[in-house]
This record gives C-alpha cells, structure tokens and sequence, in this order.
C-alpha cells in the first residue's frame, strides 16, 4: 500500500484525535486533530464542487494562516496539486504564476486583497476565495463554500506517484520555476526530517518561517504531522511574539531562516522563560558560524542545520546537533539515501556527473535522493539541465572534506573573479560578521576595468560608531582573508534586501551599484 501526503495525514488523525494539532495565534483558534481533520474533508469537497479534480492546480496567496495547512491536505486528499505562493510577490509577479500553474482555485486574504482585485479580472476561469469571514461579502467566500459540505470523504485513490504540489523556486538567480513534486518524494522528505530533527508526537513546533515555502512546509510542518506533534501558527514572523509563545505554548522545536535567529538574538531573551526549547532548525541560507555560536551561548539549544533547494524536496544534508561547533560553517553530511558529488564546472552546459574533483577540492555540487523533483512544470530543456544524466545541479560551489562533510561556497553566479583569483563572497562575509560592529553584510563584485571586478560590502551597523577604516583593518588583521580577497568599498546601509525565505537579493544589491555607477 502506498503512502502520500493525505494518508500521513489521516492515520494521524485516527491515532491522535482528540489532541490538539493546530493553534492559529491570529486568530487565536485551536483544534484537535479530528476537529481539523472535518475542516481538511470540507474543503476537499467543497473543491470538487466547484469542479476541482486529480492534477488540478489549487493556489494559496496567503500568510502564514490555518488554511494553507488545510488546502495542502484536503488538495493531498483528492489528488489536486497544491501550489503555495509567495506572499511578498506584486501583482504582476503572482499573475506570472498564475499565467504558468494555471490553477482552478486560488486562496487569498484581507491583507493582500489588493493585489488580487487588481487582476483577478484577467482570469475569468480562476475562482479566487477569499478566507477572511470579516468580510462576507466578497463573492466567493471561503466559509461559505466549505460549511454546509460534509465532514467526511470519500476515498480518491491516490496513488504516491501522483503529483503533490508545484512549488515556485524563489529566483534569486533568475525567473521562478514551478518545482514539481510528487506524493513519495515528500514523504521521504518528511521521513528524514523526523529522524534527524528526532521529532515525536510530544513535541510542539512553532510555525515562523514563511508557509509558502518548503523549508517550513516540508522540514517542519509536515514532518510534525506526520508523528502527530502539535503545532502553532504565527502569522509573521515577530521576534519578540515568537519568544513570547515559546514561553506560553512550551514549544520544543522551530525552524527558522538565519535573519530570523539574528533578530531573535537581539531581543532581550533574559525576560522570557525559554527552558522549554530543545532543537532549533536552521538553514535556506547560509548563516555565520559566529551567529550560531551564539545562538549556542545565548539560547542554550542545540541546532540542526539543514542545506538545500526547493528542487531536492529541500533537505539534502544536515549538519546535525555534535558537529555545529566541529565543523561550524559545514552544511554537514548528505542525507539518508542522498548521494552528493563534487563535479567540474562546465561553462557551456550542465556538469558532467563523472567528472568528479578529488576530495577537497571546489566544484559544484549535484546531487541524487529520493526526494528528487519529477522536473519543472512545462519546461522540459530546464528540467533536462537540471537533472542531466540523473543528477540534480545546483548551481553551488562547494566541496566535500576527508569526512564526508559538505562545505558550501556559495552560488556559481554570486561568484567573485578579480584579478584573475576566485572570491568566494560568503568567506569575505563570514570574517565581517565576527565583528562586534557589524548586524547584517553582503558581499558582491563590482565591474572594475583594471581587475575585472572588485570586492564589495554592504552592512547593517551594529554599532554605528563603525567606520569603513575598522572593517579594513579588521579584514586586514583576519587570518582567513587574503588581501586580494579585502572590500575595497563599504557601503552602509539601514536593512539588506532579503526575499521571504531570507536569502539575500544581490541582484538588488548589483542593480543599487550600477544606478550609482561607480567604478572603484
Ligand atoms: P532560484 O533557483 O529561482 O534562484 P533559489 O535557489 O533561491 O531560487 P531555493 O530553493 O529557495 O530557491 O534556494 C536554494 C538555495 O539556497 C541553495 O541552492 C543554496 O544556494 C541556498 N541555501 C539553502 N540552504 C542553505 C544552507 N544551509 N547554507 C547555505 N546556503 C543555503
């Protein structure tokens, strides 16, 4: 018998019914698992009213709320494809989505109305529900079309080949690709996660992370529901609302990108009571070593970091609780049944999978799983480049040391050439980030005629005594920055670009540069 998303979900529910599965802070609504489970089977039937069947996309622009869980499973369970998009998007950035899922149905809410009403008059076959009861009358309200449905289901026979989602990459490195899914693929996913994070049914995880995502959905919810632990659902993420219900729900174990860890560290965390905080995931992003040592001193959990990308599920190592001060700044060993290789780059086309570079030396990291995308929704020449001849690309440099651990560089494109020499940004941001002075770094290459290009930092003071001539000489002074490797610019700012996932947007970054047109 197969496994698929909906079934995790309703042998849960059969094992744990009357225990509590989700408390939703905005709306300050709990409920058990059965008591859920009835909403998940109203809103299944409610779609296939409205005419919603297998492979049919269903979209969710949303933030984090009870119904993007719902829509997941009650999608899961009648084998529509669930396709969360991300909340920050503009208007014309969620019509590019729904130009290319094409769903039937699309979820939205109050807060982010207005980028719907400005173009849901361009797809008259979408029908768009509105999920906020304040405002009833909106034409197709979401409580209306589920209440008067039936709590049960009807079995849809759905099969673990089936397709689960189509999720969006967040194209950091160019325009977002609908990453396809299937039933299996993230139930590995959910499997591994629970091993290495060693989640139970007594656990309480706190949703902070953005929902949208497959760091939140699949290294933490659905792995969640899958032992049957219990979970509460912030809407945004708030540092100091996240520490205070950590305190009032006792929460064991949460998932959270680096900039979110940052923030955390800088409330005052001796006014709350955090003993209950056993785990904390970490990853989507590469974090500093210096941060995570301090989330060690200032939090006292231990950390699990988790690297990937939306293509591989996302998981594909973990650097787990022993080895985060060992081998602080390693994205740590491959998953269970994941095999990852350091190939030669090719410049004119994908890297060839048995071109493999001695240990220790840097190349890209391609990898292999059970979690694997099926492909990217209705592009077959990416998809044919992603995964040539079996292989996921990633687009990362990286290495693996004589241990097995995975070290990751950065991405191929963020990659800095000057004078000939390779600079790898992260380690030039890595040595700032030590600095006492120093909140938030990104580190680019600017276009220099005579070098090619030349280093760059952007930073968030800390201390706003900080001058440019104490970072040089504190870069001066590293023993782990060659010269040629020194900013030769710092530029100040108030917040880094970041997309919801928390990475970094450095074609922000590039595109600030060029409009000053400086040539350093
Ligand atoms: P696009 O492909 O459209 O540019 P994206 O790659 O940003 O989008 P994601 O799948 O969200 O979309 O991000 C994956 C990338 O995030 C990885 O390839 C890697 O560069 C980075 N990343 C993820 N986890 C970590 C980590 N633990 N440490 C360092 N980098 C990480």
């Amino acid at each position: 018998m197969s496994t698929t998303i909906g079934k995790l979900f309703d042998l849960t529910v059969k094992k744990y019914p009357n225990k509590e599965a989700l408390f939703d802070v905005r709306r300050n609504r709990r409920y058990t698992y059965k008591e859920w489970s009835e909403n998940v089977n109203q809103l299944a039937n409610a779609l296939i009213k409205e005419g919603v069947r297998k492979g049919d996309r269903v979209s969710t622009y949303l933030f984090n709320n009870e119904e993007i869980a719902t829509a997941v499973f009650a999608c899961a369970k009648i084998g529509a494809v669930i396709n969360p998009i991300n909340f920050r998007l503009m208007s014309e950035e969620v019509a590019y989505i729904l130009d290319d899922a094409k769903p039937k149905v699309v979820l939205f809410e109050q807060a982010l109305a207005s980028t719907i009403t400005s173009i849901e008059n361009r797809y008259p076959h979408i029908s768009f529900w509105f999920i906020d009861d304040q405002t009833p009358s909106y034409a197709a309200n979401y409580q209306e079309k589920i209440k008067t449905e039936p709590a049960t289901l009807e079995d849809y026979h759905i099969e673990e080949s089936d397709i689960y989602a189509i999720m969006y990459t967040s194209g950091t490195t160019g325009r977002p690709k609908g990453v396809i899914h299937r039933h299996r693929e993230i139930v590995e996913q959910s499997l591994i996660i629970i091993s290495a994070t060693k989640l139970h049914a007594n656990d309480h995880g706190l949703v902070t992370a953005p929902m949208f995502h497959c760091a939140e959905l699949h290294c933490a919810l659905i792995p969640r529901i899958h032992v049957g632990a219990r979970n509460t659902i912030l809407h945004q993420f708030n540092a100091s609302q996240v520490l205070q219900l950590i305190e009032q729900e006792k929460i064991t174990k949460f998932f959270a990108a680096p900039t979110m860890w940052n923030m955390l560290l800088q409330e005052d965390l001796k006014k709350y009571k955090l003993d209950s905080l056993a785990l904390g995931l970490y990853g989507a992003a590469p974090m500093a070593p210096t941060l995570v040592r301090a989330c060690h001193e200032k939090l006292g959990i231990s950390l699990v970091q988790a690297y990937g990308m939306t293509e591989m599920g996302p998981a594909i190592s973990f650097l787990l609780e022993n080895d985060q001060l060992t081998k602080a700044g390693s994205a740590g060993q491959a998953c269970l049944n994941h095999d990852i290789r350091i190939v030669k780059p090719n410049e004119h086309g994908p890297s060839d999978p048995d071109d493999i570079v001695p240990i220790g030396e840097t190349g890209e990291i391609i990898v292999q799983g059970p979690c694997m995308m099926s492909g990217y929704f209705e592009r077959d020449e990416a998809t044919e480049n992603a995964l040539y001849k079996g292989w996921y690309h990633s687009g990362d440099i990286g290495y693996l040391d004589e241990d097995g651990y995975l070290w990751v560089k950065d991405r191929v494109d963020d990659m800095i050439i000057s004078g000939g020499e390779n600079i790898y940004p992260r380690e030039v941001e890595d040595v700032l980030y030590e600095h006492s002075g120093v909140l938030d770094v990104a580190v680019i290459g600017s276009p220099n005629e005579h070098w090619g290009e030349t280093v760059i930092a952007f930073v968030v003071k800390k201390d706003p005594n900080v001058t440019e001539a104490d970072l040089d000489e504190w870069c001066k002074n590293s023993d782990h920055l060659a010269n040629f490797k020194r900013p030769r610019k710092y530029i100040f700012c108030d917040v880094l670009p970041r997309n919801a996932s928390g990475k970094i947007q450095k074609f922000l970054l590039r595109e600030e540069l060029n409009e000053k047109s400086q040539n350093i």
